[in-house]
């Protein structure tokens, strides 16, 4: 599958008085046409922030200090806002977890999809008008909630709405950050079933964003993995069932009670995230981490790449405890 999405060591900092934090270091991944990839971490670990680098939603003191974002091999982060403009909504568009983040509170739901449609595609409004009826069949609403104001609707139609706003104009990446989240899980699970069943249809890449890592293994193709602003672990979701490598992956795994198998007494991960204003030296998970070594606290671990992804952890570097996995790994590519 060729790449849709490409970022390379995309760096977000945030301007505080007491220093840069360093929210998004080093970040590097694809996302290929058609695929779902998740980002999945602690809250604060800076998936949400790489999110809004990448659609350009960034506010100050927030900004992209390093890096590049590739959509469809076009680099995004020189252009001006209005040549970013033309790219949103037909190229890009984004799904928030709330969707009064989304929706205007005092305008009708027909004005709002008409507005997003006619904003960035020449029709008639009879055409505007049917084409916001047709997006919200598309999610399972009656189109007479046209009429409504969103506070006329459940959360859970809300939500629809604004993933019917995402689909009007057929966009090559939707990003949903933390879509389902305010939700609760049977309507949750409703609009994770229609968010998989737009995708077959019309075949977009996703970039799923949330702290829920089974929700992540029941949907996502690939997954990322972030801790402390930077990508740990990105692997797919057959190998990260099978076995998490990076420490901080297994502890966000027994983190969730298993929805088969035996009940299990859940572990967590012990401590906190570290301060981005002065990281820990070397790996930033070594204060937390069971398995942490004398050189996890003197040099930050490198990014290795293998037939399984990306793996950033010492454990799998020359000397490491898991070297050898990593070996037997690698020469499966070969
Ligand atoms: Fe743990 Fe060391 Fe791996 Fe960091 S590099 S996750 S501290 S083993």
């Amino acid at each position: 599958m060729v790449n849709l999405l490409e970022i390379n060591n995309l760096c977000i900092d945030y301007d505080s008085p007491r220093g840069k934090v360093k929210a998004v270091h080093n970040v590097s991944f694809t996302i290929k046409k058609g695929e779902i990839f998740g980002l999945v971490g602690e809250s604060g670990c800076g998936k949400s922030t790489t999110a809004f680098g990448i659609s350009r939603l960034l506010r100050p003191p927030a900004q992209i200090s390093a890096g590049s974002i590739t959509l469809n091999g076009q680099e995004l982060t020189h252009l001006s806002e209005a040549e970013f403009d033309k790219l949103r909504w037909s190229h890009i568009s984004i799904v928030l977890q709330s969707a009064m983040n989304n929706l205007n509170p005092v305008i009708k739901i027909q004005e709002q999809l008409i507005d997003a449609i006619l904003a960035h595609k020449a029709m008639s409004a009879e055409e505007a008008i049917n084409h916001a009826k047709y997006l919200l069949r598309l999610v399972d609403i009656n189109e007479e909630r046209l009429a409504n104001f969103p506070h006329e609707l459940s959360g859970g139609m809300r939500q629809r709405v604004v993933i019917a706003m995402a689909l009007a104009l057929q966009p090559d990446l939707i990003i949903m950050d933390e879509p389902t989240t305010a939700l609760d899980v049977v309507v949750q699970n409703g609009i994770i079933h229609k968010i998989l069943e737009l995708q077959k249809d019309f075949g977009f890449s996703i970039l799923f964003i949330t702290h829920d890592l089974p929700l992540m293994l029941e949907i996502c193709d690939r997954i990322g993995v972030m801790y402390a602003g930077e990508l740990v672990e990105v692997t797919k979701r057959e190998d990260l069932m099978e076995q998490a490598r990076h420490p901080y992956t297994q502890g966000l795994l027994e983190s969730f009670p298993p929805l088969k198998g035996e009940k299990r007494r859940l572990k967590g991960i012990s401590g906190h995230p570290p301060d981005l204003v002065t990281p820990p030296d070397g790996c930033s998970f070594h204060p937390r981490c069971p398995y942490a070594m004398l050189q996890c606290k003197q040099k930050e671990p490198e990014k290795l790449h293998d037939n399984k992804g990306i793996i950033a952890c010492h454990l799998y570097q020359e000397g490491g405890h898991r070297f050898e996995q990593l070996q037997t790994t690698s020469e499966g590519t070969k």
